[in-house]
């Protein structure tokens, strides 16, 4: 284990904010989760790729960093079990299972980060979740200092969620993820800029077409400082859903899984309150994406907040919907949110005023 103090986090965190952590420890073996020793005094948090991260200031803890490597192969009859560690790129991962036949994944393709992290939200797009090739998850407990392996049940996946996020936050660190892909592989090109590609498209087609259209769509965190989607398509009611649908004619509805619920676009939410461009010190909503927050080169971790603030208010002042961030606030102390950010600034603030 690697570990170092005052550690700057420029380039651990795609907004490419200017924070600080205490101490990173980075893990590179099973045996270093083993004798790690949870602080006492200080928090701690789990950081991969930092591609779904906003550090909203200095952590005054210990970030734990699984960068375990390694793939193995199994042939189980129908389908191909891929043992993967943590650290793999998920990226550079599809892209290998891909060249190596291995098809499935390949609507996940350019989506930033670590291949441990891909349970903790479920990641998702062009149609495809990755909940459906987890076949398990193997994670340490650091709590019970045990290891546990995982089933996709025991997982508990939802919309860009999991039981990660909850009852086993902070304290299971993935360190090897095995993904299921079905030798009888069918193409999911039902979604968005697929729907172009003909039924007998192949899986290098369709990695090819994701592949352009994110680079295209969405800005890259190498150039501009980002982390994707910010906030997430909101869940409401049928009978609310069904009463904006009458005042606002276009606007994009969607099936649930969930009986009696419908899901919003937040991306043309927030358009059409006029907020592409819009911007608070260094942060910017992207100008083709109003979904994604921008870092335009030197904006404070506090103008991110703040914009994100500012979008989510006037998109509930005009459409009664409340956006909730999909980005992972992380404070001082460990993860917080939205609303417990805006109200330390303002104790701040009034501090500042006060003289204190
Ligand atoms: C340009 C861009 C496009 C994106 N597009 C998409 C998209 O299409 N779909 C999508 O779903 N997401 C998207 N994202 C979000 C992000 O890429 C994913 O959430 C990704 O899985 C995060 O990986 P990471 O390694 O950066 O994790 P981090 O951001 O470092 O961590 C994310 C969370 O996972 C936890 N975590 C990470 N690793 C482990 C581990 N080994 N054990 C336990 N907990 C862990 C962390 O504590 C944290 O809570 C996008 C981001 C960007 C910047």
């Amino acid at each position: 284990m690697y570990i170092s103090s005052q550690q700057s986090l420029v380039s651990f965190n795609s907004f490419a904010l200017n924070v600080t952590a205490q101490q990173l420890a980075v893990v590179t073996c099973e045996a270093d989760l083993e004798q790690f020793e949870l602080p006492q005094d200080k928090p701690h948090f789990i950081l991969a790729g930092g591609s779904n991260l906003l550090f909203c200031e200095n952590f005054d803890g210990v970030l734990l960093k699984p960068e375990l490597t390694g793939k193995e192969v199994i042939d189980d009859g129908d389908a191909w079990l891929i043992r993967v560690g943590a650290g793999e790129n998920w990226h550079e991962f599809v892209t290998w299972c891909l060249a190596q036949g291995y098809f499935g994944l390949e609507n996940l393709a350019l989506i930033p980060g670590c291949v441990g992290a891909t349970p903790v939200q479920n990641i998702g797009a062009y149609g495809v979740e990755v909940k459906d090739f987890i076949e398990q998850v193997k994670a340490f407990d650091l709590t019970q200092r045990q290891w546990q392996w995982m089933s996709k049940d025991d997982c508990q996946f939802g919309y860009r969620d999991s039981v990660f996020k909850h009852a086993f936050k902070d304290s299971h660190v993935i360190v090897e993820v095995t993904y299921r892909l079905p030798k009888q592989w069918q193409p999911v090109i039902s979604y968005g800029d697929l729907k172009a590609l003909t039924p007998s498209a192949s899986a290098s087609e369709i990695y090819d077409l994701v592949c352009q259209v994110r680079s295209q769509k969405l800005p890259d965190p190498s150039e501009l400082g980002n982390a994707g989607s910010f906030f997430k398509n909101p869940a409401v009611p049928e009978a609310q859903a069904q009463a904006l649908a009458i005042a606002y004619p276009d606007m994009p509805i969607y099936d649930t899984a969930i009986a009696g619920q419908k899901k919003l676009a937040a991306g043309w939410l927030i358009d059409q309150c006029g907020l592409k461009g819009r911007k608070v010190g260094g942060a910017q909503v992207h100008q083709q994406q109003a979904l994604v927050l921008v870092n335009t080169g030197a904006a404070s971790a506090k103008d991110v907040v703040e914009l994100a603030w500012l979008v989510r208010t006037q998109v509930a002042e005009r459409f009664g919907v409340l956006l909730e961030h999909e980005v992972r606030f992380i404070g001082a102390q460990g993860e917080t949110n939205l609303d417990e950010m805006m109200l330390k600034y303002e104790h701040q603030a009034l501090e500042a005023e006060c003289g204190e």
